[in-house]
């Protein structure tokens, strides 16, 4: 199976003349590289007209999407919107919108659902605070948000089994994000194991199973291979990394490498 790297732009950059430089560059290594799936997530500004300029070339994704298909709700960008702008992936429930924007699990979860509803992939985003990880609560904190995240999603599959490759869990401990201090290979393929038996528990065995989990916390061009040899992870969340063209072409290009489609 491809690698799976997701580049989450955050905030970033400034103007749209910066944005389409560094997508242009990121697309001239992307081009080169069959093997490793990359999704690009510029700020929803810059988002629909990147993607329509470059959706044949490479996959774009929502840093969040809305539950609502339409209407009063200000601000707001539904599934169906990301859609018909060629967007093909949401990332949902980043710690980042949990913390300042005091999402919950209950706002992640109608998210999910309606991503999933309408074909988006959702990049479902879990992860321990620094506290938690300190107390040893890291599986009982996956625990809890896979199941509130994912309640319900059972009989969605079950109803349209075409959505089973659409759903994605990115495991990101809030300590390591943007903090150069990621977590270790060993302890991020364990948590992806929790996350794996959890899903079992959520979704059919054989659904279970075929979800890819990524792992995301300052990830770089140095430790991205001791991430992507572990046997439970497919991929990776890319905050900082993926706004500096270079920096994320030699990412990409390591990911290429060990994807299993190359390697069978
Ligand atoms: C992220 O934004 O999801 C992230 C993992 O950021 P960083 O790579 O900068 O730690």
């Amino acid at each position: 199976m491809k690698k799976l790297i997701v580049a989450n732009w955050k905030m970033n950059p400034a103007t749209y003349a910066e944005a389409e430089r560094l997508a242009a560059a990121v697309l001239k290594t992307s081009k080169k590289l069959k093997n490793v799936e990359t999704v690009l997530c510029p700020p929803f500004v810059w988002l629909a007209d990147l993607s329509r300029k470059h959706e044949n070339e490479i996959a774009f994704g929502g840093q969040d999407v809305f539950w609502e298909e339409k209407g009063a709700y200000t601000g707001g960008i539904s599934p169906k919107m990301l859609k018909s702008s060629g967007v093909r992936y949401a990332i949902i429930g980043h710690s980042e919108r949990r913390r300042h924007l005091e999402e919950t699990d209950a706002m992640v979860h109608k998210k999910v659902h309606a991503a999933l509803k309408n074909g988006l992939r959702a990049i479902l985003c879990v992860g321990e605070s620094l506290k938690e990880h300190t107390r040893g609560e890291t599986k009982q904190v996956l625990r809890r948000q896979l199941n509130k995240g994912l309640a319900g999603v059972r009989a969605l599959f079950i109803a349209h089994r075409a959505l089973l490759r659409n759903l994605t869990v990115a495991y990101e401990p809030i300590w390591a994000i943007g903090t150069g201090m990621p977590e270790t290979p060993f302890s991020a393929n364990k948590a992806a194991k929790t996350i794996r038996q959890e899903l079992k528990k959520l979704l059919p065995d054989k659904i279970a199973k075929e979800i890819r989990v990524l792992y995301g916390g300052s990830v770089t061009s140095r430790n991205i291979f001791g991430f992507l040899v572990m046997p439970e992870i497919s991929g990776a969340l890319v905050g900082g990394a993926s706004i500096d063209a270079k920096e994320f072409g030699k990412i990409i290009a390591i990911a290429n490498l060990l994807s299993y489609d190359r390697l069978s």
